[in-house]
């Protein structure tokens, strides 16, 4: 059966790339009936950033992409965790090491870098490694300049190495020819380009689906593949997410580089889902801008992919998300909105009245609203005490020369009302302001809206002041009023 993986490195935020590599990866598993690994690449400790490796699992499953093994799910060929299992490279490298196929160097990194910028000024055609240390002893290298003590190990990549191969989106691929890679790191630890070949094949990867800025690095993969005499997978390289400029998108640039931005910003993860599969992918149907996972599953094919970088919109996205909001049940949609209330820390422990006008108030906004993180500005006046609701200057400064006397006959209107529902509230106010005053609704209405909302622009208004109660709704009129 195939298995796939990603590989995450716990270098900081998430990155939306992993999130686009894991949905494409786990709909061909889900396709094959496959496995779907995830795997921790914590080798490079200078890039280790301790709270990573948790947001990307967060993430992750927020977005509902679940991994059938990893580092905290286990699985047969645990450990899952790179950093846990230094033992496992090490006899590869003493392999490789023996068979002649790689060789120590001792190469400081001053000289390193002396070495770099003499091949940029000299413009050399060849540049990498210049094997200072290939066939030399520890004495013999010693006794050159640029000597440190702890060396790393290099392959040595063959004259002629292949660097061609054959990728499930591209086809035939061409690649650089590369350098004498370091395979193990002074400090002992392997570098990505070693660990990830033997992990691979121990934990049985049919299919290496990754970003296409690893094209460059297959080559060496294969050839450690070949040494090593294993099956070489297949692979498939991922277009990179793109600006409209058709710059890639990077954390460093774009907000929405980071998966935890569009958690923050209220986005549902099915919609972001919804949208990084059609990002270079095409829907089910022509011109669908929905599709369902599962349909993006059962029609899967790599070959689909297309390899122009796709750009990342940002509209398309807030289109798709209102959308899903509208989809949602109000009570499905209230939940959600509670739940990332709670996780951005806005509602740190909502208690039952809050979670009950908020259910009650979600249906008031469901339809225009874009993202979750709207909800709470739009409903504000719903959760501020009367005494501390403050009027937006602007509207209380456009207040109608009347507005006083509108609202004395509001208050003496509602204050005898029977029943307290949106229907009862309206056609009191009606029958007060518009009938028997002869004032224009318009004009009738801003001034209470005003009152209860703070606000000239809000939710309906009647049921506004239903959901806010009697009391709260008289008291706020009679605070304008005043
Ligand atoms: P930056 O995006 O600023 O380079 P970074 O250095 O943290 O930030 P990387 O560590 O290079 O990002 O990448 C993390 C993961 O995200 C890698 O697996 C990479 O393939 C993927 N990735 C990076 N940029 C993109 C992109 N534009 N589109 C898709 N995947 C990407
Ligand atoms: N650790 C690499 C990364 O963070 C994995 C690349 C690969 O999938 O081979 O992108």
């Amino acid at each position: 059966t195939p298995r796939l993986r990603i590989a995450p490195s716990p270098t900081g935020d998430p990155h939306v790339g992993t999130a686009y590599m894991a949905l494409f990866n786990l709909a061909y598993a889900r396709a094959t009936g496959g496995r779907f690994v995830l795997r921790i690449e914590d080798t490079d400790r200078a890039r280790y950033v301790a709270d990573s490796e948790e947001q990307i699992y967060a993430t992750l499953r927020w977005l509902g992409l679940p991994w059938d093994e990893g580092p905290d799910v286990g699985g047969p060929y645990e450990p899952y965790r790179q950093s846990e299992r230094l033992d496992t490279y090490r006899p590869f490298v003493e392999q490789l090491l023996a068979d002649g196929h790689a060789y120590h160097c001792w190469c400081s990194a001053e000289r390193l870098a002396d070495m770099r910028a003499e091949q940029a000024a000299s413009k050399q055609a060849t540049t990498g490694y210049d094997r200072l240390c290939l066939g030399k002893t520890r004495e013999e290298r010693a006794a050159l300049p640029g000597f440190t003590d702890t060396p790393v190990v290099r392959m040595r990549i063959p004259d002629g190495v292949a660097t061609t191969f054959t990728d499930l989106i591209r086809g035939e691929v061409s690649a650089p020819t590369p350098d004498d890679q370091v395979i193990l790191k002074a400090d002992g630890f392997p570098t990505y380009h070693l660990a990830v070949v033997v992990d691979d094949h121990l934990m049985g990867i049919t299919h290496v689906v990754r970003g296409e800025e690893w094209i460059s690095s297959t080559p060496k993969h294969v050839q450690l593949y070949r040494w090593l005499g294993w099956d070489v997978p297949a692979f498939a390289h991922m277009p990179l997410l793109r600006n409209t400029d058709k710059s890639k998108i990077s954390k460093r640039k774009n907000p929405a580089a980071r998966l935890l931005w569009f958690r923050e910003q209220g986005f549902l993860p099915e919609a972001l889902r919804n949208f990084l599969q059609l990002l270079g992918y095409p829907p089910a149907e022509d011109d669908a801008e929905v599709a369902s996972f599962s349909e993006f599953v059962a029609g899967f094919a790599w070959d689909k992919v297309n390899t122009v970088g796709p750009v990342f919109d940002l509209d398309k996205l807030s289109w798709l998300n209102g959308h899903y909001i509208r989809a949602l049940s109000p009570e499905e949609l209230a939940d959600r909105i509670v739940e990332h209330l709670v996780w951005t820390g806005e509602w740190s422990d909502p208690d039952d009245a809050q979670v009950a006008t908020l259910r009650a108030a979600t249906p008031l906004i469901q339809e225009r609203l874009t993202l979750l993180s709207e909800a709470l500005g739009k409903l504000q006046f719903l959760f501020t005490a009367d005494a501390e609701l403050a009027g937006d200057p602007a509207a209380v400064a456009k207040l109608p020369a009347n507005a006083a006397d509108v609202l004395d006959a509001a208050v003496d209107a509602l204050g005898s009302l029977d029943a307290w529902d949106d229907a009862s509230i309206q056609a009191a106010l009606r029958a007060r302001l518009v009938e028997e005053l002869g004032i224009k609704p318009k004009v009738a209405f801003g001034p209470v809206r005003v009152a209860v909302t703070g606000s000239n622009v809000s939710p309906p208004l009647f049921e506004s002041m239903a959901i806010l109660g009697r009391e709260s709704s008289l008291a706020r009129l009679r605070a304008l009023r005043s």
